[in-house]
């Protein structure tokens, strides 16, 4: 028996070890992330072969990217870092197990107010972060677009919110986000696709403590399924949301983009780390050399995209200089990496007399916008939402630890309060500022590549902003007779910015087609093109720029302003991009 359960640990780790080391798309195939153990086919391309896009990153913003433009007909080979995960048979509900999920490679922090990086904020592996993602699928209020023009602070997108409102009804209806019949703020929305869940009973304490402050709540827009979806079924309320859902209720770029993407013709590269995207004499992009399985290997591409993540767009543009290029790719406005945007994450904190047991059910049920809607009353700048919250006991225990400083006994009578405790969190905007930035340190990588160094600082705005969360947020907890309650204070989510978009070359590094200004094949689309993040989650944004970046490629390329394949394309682009004219 002794020797046999060895042999199980063994063989676990033995398998974690080849997960993470031996990709699994390839040969024609790639995981079935339906079925256990299961296959789809895939198409490869040849590494001399030049593809329509490479694209680096697989996450909400290069996933949703590589499924639109093979739908539309390009070639596309889409690569990541980390590996192809079949939830129902990798994923354990186990917190320490799921850290395979997370970006957890070295990088440096510093400035005033340093970030916590790993599992609080990237992910490391097909679907990027959206395979640990919370699943919070909401939409920017409409000034945002314009915030420096109406609300007097940040910086305006080059994108109007009307444009932008039909491609968040695209998301939502691509990745059936379950949301209330009729949505209490902003300007009016399709109905969710599928109706919202249930409220547990933390979600109840934020709705009960809003009432109690007069200001309105809702159920949560979520992208975990409240009915029956294809091979996928509905919630079943476990709360392993943020470590990797094991059951494929959650809509994951994983389970919804990457597939649509394979059958429509892309590759999928697993466990290739793209270290340089190379740039001929002509000053245009030609390709990607990525590490896969030991070895640098070079794909050949007409254009290349990169959808890395707020750190390792900005890293992997940075690391890429040239002669021609000494301060990185698409960087000739010296802003590439900085501008940085995390959000505030900060808490309230209480117990509750009665169980409350919040970690049953995604973490975040229920939520109000009302400060990201009201500016009366505020003495800063933007907005934050907040929400119920359902911590892991083992990031209670740490969020105990580390708040408290308890440990030992004293930590143990603490985790006893456990399942009554109930919380209220935030999602708030952080000002965009050129000094908070991603910029490559000297040591290197696994892989010999300079690695980030992540500066950050809180401006006073975003001061005064968590203050006044912290004061609203305390009053609602008291309202609804919570005690010994307190507050979290240093907490930050959400990366965003350092490549942001704009209307021109020396204020932005792509325009809002997400083509950078200096090279015109080459191409940004995730998180990083923020030039503002507003208090609500990130990526239905994400999401629905990518489905516009593809709409606008494919109208670029019908009339003839891009580097695509053959004419059978062309003139099939041609046709379909007439209505898209802008
Ligand atoms: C715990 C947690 C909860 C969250 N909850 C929510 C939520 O509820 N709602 C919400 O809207 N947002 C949430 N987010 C944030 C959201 O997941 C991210 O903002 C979003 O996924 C970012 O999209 P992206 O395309 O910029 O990058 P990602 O989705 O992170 O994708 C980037 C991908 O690129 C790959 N990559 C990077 N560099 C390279 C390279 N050089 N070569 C090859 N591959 C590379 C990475 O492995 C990764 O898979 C949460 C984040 C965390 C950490
Ligand atoms: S609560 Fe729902 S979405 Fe979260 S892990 Fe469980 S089944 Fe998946």
């Amino acid at each position: 028996m002794e020797r046999m359960t060895r042999g199980c640990v063994g063989l676990i780790a033995m398998f974690a070890d080849s997960l993470e080391q031996i990709p699994r798309a390839r040969n024609g195939r790639a995981p079935d992330v339906f079925r256990p153990g299961g296959w789809i086919p895939m198409r490869e391309y040849r590494n001399d072969e030049a593809v329509d896009f490479a694209i680096v990153g697989t996450g909400a913003g290069g996933g949703t990217l590589a499924c639109k433009l093979a739908e539309y007909g390009f070639s596309v080979v889409a690569f990541d870092a980390g590996p192809y995960f079949r939830p129902l048979e990798d994923f354990a509900s186990d917190e320490s197990e799921q850290n395979k999920v997370y970006w957890t490679d070295d990088r440096i922090v510093d400035g005033d107010n340093p970030l916590q990086l790993g599992s609080n904020n990237s992910g490391k592996s097909v679907g990027g972060s959206t395979v640990h993602f919370a699943m919070v699928s909401l939409r920017f209020r409409p000034e945002w677009f314009k915030s420096r023009s109406l609300l007097g602070y940040g910086a305006d997108w080059p994108l109007d919110w009307r444009e932008m409102w039909n491609y968040y009804t695209d998301v939502e209806q691509a990745l059936k986000i379950s949301g209330p019949v009729t949505y209490p703020w902003g300007p009016h929305r399709p109905r969710y696709p599928y109706r919202a869940h249930p409220l547990n009973a933390a979600a109840r304490v934020l709705a009960l403590g809003c009432e109690a402050m007069g200001v309105k709540w809702t159920e949560t827009p979520l992208a975990t399924l409240s009915a029956p979806r294809g091979l996928a079924h509905p919630c079943v309320y476990r709360g392993f949301c943020v470590t990797g859902c094991s059951t494929n209720a959650k809509q994951s770029a994983l389970v919804t983009w990457i597939p649509r993407a394979i059958a429509a013709g892309a590759e999928i590269r697993d466990l290739a780390m793209v270290g340089r995207v190379e740039v001929n004499q002509a000053g245009l992009v030609t390709g990607v050399h990525y590490h896969r399985e030991g070895n640098w290997h070079f794909q050949c591409a007409r254009n290349v995209v990169v959808a890395g993540y707020a750190i390792e767009t900005p890293r992997l543009l940075l690391n890429s200089a040239t002669d021609q290029f000494p301060d990185g790719l698409a960087n000739s406005s010296g802003l590439v990496g900085k501008n940085l945007m995390a959000q505030s994450n900060q808490a309230v904190w209480g117990v509750m007399e009665r169980e409350i047991r919040s970690y049953k059910g995604p973490p975040s049920l229920a939520i109000t916008e009302h400060w990201n809607y009201e500016d009366k009353g505020k003495d800063f700048f933007g907005g934050y939402a907040y929400m119920s919250q359902g911590p892991l006991p083992q990031l209670w225990a740490h969020t105990e630890m580390s708040a408290h400083g308890l440990w030992g006994s004293r930590l143990v009578r603490e985790m006893e309060k456990y399942n009554h405790i109930a919380g209220l969190k935030i999602v708030g905007e952080m000002l965009p500022q050129e000094t908070n930035r991603v910029t490559l340190a000297d040591d290197l990588d696994q892989y010999g590549l300079r690695i980030p160094r992540v500066t950050y600082s809180w401006c006073d705005n975003d001061k005064r902003l968590i203050d006044h969360s912290l004061k609203f947020m305390s009053q609602a907890l008291e309202a609804v007779n919570a005690r010994d309650i307190w507050t979290q204070d240093d907490d930050t989510c959400h990366l965003n910015g350092t490549a942001r978009m704009g209307s021109a070359p020396d204020n932005s590094v792509v325009d809002a087609d997400c083509r950078s200004w200096d090279i015109p094949n080459l191409w940004i689309c995730d998180g990083s093109v923020f030039p503002t993040v507003g208090g609500v989650n990130p990526s239905l944004t994400i999401q629905a720029i990518a489905c516009r970046t593809a709409d606008r490629i494919r109208a670029l390329a019908g009339r003839g302003e891009l580097e695509v394949r053959g004419k059978r394309n062309a003139a099939k682009l041609d046709q379909r991009s007439t209505e898209l004219q802008p």
